[in-house]
């Protein structure tokens, strides 16, 4: 299996900013020790074309020029600089990779990206570009795959995700996420599941299960980007919920037997995870990674 990285391209963050940079350097070392079966690749830089099959042009440019409104920065909650256009573009262009690799080998991974707070026309809560609406139109503009489903399990909803596509019927948007979590107001999915405070494992795979066959009722994808957010691990500082290690365990697999059942490639995303202990979040997202590896060969 492929995994894209851009964690070389630090972002430089203020002391004691509380984003977690160090996690992805910690990810893809995980998975180098921990999970046997994985090809490391740079991902490529995402073109001004390319996101702009998501995003405002004039958007894009203000990223690039470091002329964006000074509210917008700051929602983005990063302060401009060169490595956080070429970071945000490099993580772009690495679910774009996912997405093509997937599309051959069944299944593919992101070590970075999920970056689903992303609106067409401003960045929002710690995302810059939208990942995966951008590698979603991209497949489509390739003409690889005609319908997509993006499967947004991080515990925040992925409104900006839901925005850009709410009137694309050729993506089909499902978030699973905490009702009471960021972001407040939210948008509307083309699936939205919204669980209370402090849901512990078996109500949410419950919630899932139902949602992923109500996805296969609605909407038959070619493609499906799992946003894998690790935040809804009990150790999240931001995740209100409760779910166990191995609880999530069980929530990747439900979605890679879903696309081994049904012959779906699925490209995965790493999405949101601020434990209180960096190590908790890590170890969720590198049990994704060597959950996926294990279906590779068994989608396509
Ligand atoms: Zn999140």
């Amino acid at each position: 299996m492929r995994a894209y990285y851009s964690d070389h391209f630090v972002l430089p963050l203020p002391p004691g900013h509380r984003f977690p940079m160090a996690k992805y350097r910690m990810i893809r070392e995980g998975v180098a020790q921990g999970v046997v079966s994985v090809e490391f690749h740079e991902a490529a830089a995402a073109t001004d074309g390319v996101l702009a099959l998501a995003h405002h042009p004039v958007y894009v440019d203000q990223v690039s020029r470091g002329v964006l409104p000074e509210r917008v920065q700051k929602d983005i909650g990063f302060p401009w600089s060169l490595q956080m256009v070429e970071r945000s573009r490099r993580s772009t262009g690495a679910t774009i990779a996912a997405c093509r690799s997937a599309l051959e080998q069944g299944v593919a991974v992101n070590l970075a990206g999920g970056t689903h707070h992303a609106y067409a026309d401003r960045g929002a809560g710690f995302c810059v570009f939208n990942d995966a609406a951008v590698a979603a139109r991209l497949m489509q503009a390739e003409r690889r795959v005609k319908r997509v489903a993006v499967v947004d399990l991080d515990v925040h909803q992925g409104n900006g995700t839901a925005s850009i596509l709410a009137n694309d019927d050729s993506v089909f948007t499902l978030s699973l996420h905490g009702q009471n979590n960021y972001p407040f107001e939210k948008e509307r999915s083309d699936l939205d599941v919204a669980l209370p405070d402090g849901v512990t494992d078996d109500d949410y795979l419950e919630a899932l299960e139902g949602a992923l066959s109500q996805l296969m009722q609605r909407f038959v994808p070619e493609l499906i980007i799992y946003l894998a957010g690790a935040d809804p691990h009990e150790g999240d500082r931001l995740g209100r919920m409760k779910l166990t290690l191995a609880g999530l365990a069980a929530r990747d697999r439900q979605v890679f037997a879903l696309g081994r059942q049904h012959r779906i490639p699925i490209a995965v995303a790493m999405a949101g995870g601020y434990g209180k202990k960096i190590e908790d979040t890590v170890a969720v997202h590198v049990q994704t990674i060597s959950i996926a590896a294990q279906y590779t060969s068994n989608i396509v």
